[in-house]
């Protein structure tokens, strides 16, 4: 009999297994408590299940998730960057951001859905440099919050998530299923019990299918979008050329937003390129009619794009320009570039 891994199993699909062969619904709850609240990943230290029971769990599943290899902190910015192995030997990076205002405290997990990434943009690390290796498993998504979980637990330091982004290495549009498993375990109360509301994924823009998948599962989402006009698009990023501005558009107008929701806006700051004001104004407009949050993204430089970032200036005028037309506009400051885990460089340094 071939094992499954236990953490590719959405609640709802372990109560349906469990029954079949014939053991009570509650002892999915059991096992979900011990996986993913206690951090127990040994069917041996699962106290309260008899040893028949543990015997026919270890005959019928796994239970595996990618190891830590390493942990980089960097101490300015409270940020952990873990590299991690699947069991194929391929090495994954997720980030964990800690930020703390005087309002409220946040713990995210930047995890990746895939090793490499098949959509080439030429100012990212993963897509430019590493290339596509594979997808990863729901086992592997979850696995990478649940092991940094076990590395806090071991280590002291508090495991409360607040946050979950898919900002890793990847396009989740392009591994959905798995990504949408593992978005039921991140937000089932038996599982890592978040709020859709407080889980994003990050696009390149790839669809149809965006609008359909966000109306569904009540996430958040982050778009990529970087250039103004389908020409510098192209250029940057090939997947315009497939899925242009204006079909990106109308698939984004057919979000249905909440009342306080917004479209996140990522764009790319560089120098030169995409920074002036003729830019600033087709950014604008494009937008215009959609609620959106823009974050502007200071580039993280890579070997193979030898752009530069835009001038404290440049990203000056932008977010004036912005906030002028009633747009809100944030710049981001990217955590962990002293771990080389910052926007673009994951994984770089042991593919590279
Ligand atoms: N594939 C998805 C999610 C992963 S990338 C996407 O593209 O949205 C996460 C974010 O980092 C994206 O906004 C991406 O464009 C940005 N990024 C990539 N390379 C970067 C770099 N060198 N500097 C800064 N941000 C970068
Ligand atoms: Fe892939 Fe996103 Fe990098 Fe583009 S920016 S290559 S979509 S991971």
């Amino acid at each position: 009999m071939k094992k499954t891994n236990l953490f590719d199993f959405t609640y709802p699909e372990l109560e349906k297994t469990l029954e079949e062969i014939n053991l009570p619904r509650f002892r999915a709850k059991q096992l979900f408590d011990w996986l993913y609240k206690k951090l127990v990943f040994d069917f041996d230290l699962m106290s309260n299940f008899s040893s028949e029971q543990k015997r026919i769990f270890a005959k019928k599943f796994r239970l595996y998730i990618p190891t830590i290899e390493h942990v980089a902190h960097s101490s300015s910015d409270s940020s952990y960057k873990f590299l991690l192995k699947t069991d194929d030997g391929k090495q994954i990076e997720s980030v964990l951001i800690k930020e703390k205002t005087s309002s409220r405290e946040r713990s995210t997990i930047c995890v990746s859905c895939m090793v490499g990434c098949p959509l080439g943009c030429k100012f990212c690390a993963t897509g430019s440099e590493i290339g596509f290796v594979r997808k990863l498993s729901c086992a592997e998504i979850v696995g990478q919050v649940l092991a940094i979980l076990k590395h806090a637990q071991e280590n002291n330091y508090s495991q409360k998530i607040t946050n979950i982004v898919f900002m890793g290495m990847g396009e989740p549009f392009l591994n959905i299923e798995q990504v949408q498993k593992s978005i039921a375990l991140f937000t089932s109360t038996n599982g890592i019990s978040l709020s859709p509301s407080k889980i994003a994924v990050s696009t390149a823009g790839i669809g149809p299918g965006i609008a359909q998948f966000i109306n569904e599962t009540g996430i958040r989402l982050a778009v990529s979008l970087h250039f103004p006009t389908n020409e510098l698009r192209s250029e940057y990023m090939p997947i315009n050329k497939q899925f242009p501005l204006d079909k990106l558009f109308a698939e984004l107008k057919k979000i249905n937003l909440k009342k306080r929701d917004h479209i996140l806006i990522e764009y790319l700051m560089l120098d030169g390129i995409n920074d002036t004001l003729t830019h600033v104004k087709q950014l604008q407009k494009l937008v215009h009619g959609l609620k959106v949050k823009i974050n502007l993204i200071p580039y993280n430089p890579i070997k193979k794009f030898r752009a530069k970032t835009s001038s404290p200036k440049s990203i000056e005028n932008f977010v004036a320009y912005l906030k002028g037309k009633g747009i809100f506009t944030s710049v981001r400051h990217s955590k962990g570039i002293e771990v080389e885990g910052g926007c673009g460089q994951l994984a770089l340094k042991n593919h590279g």
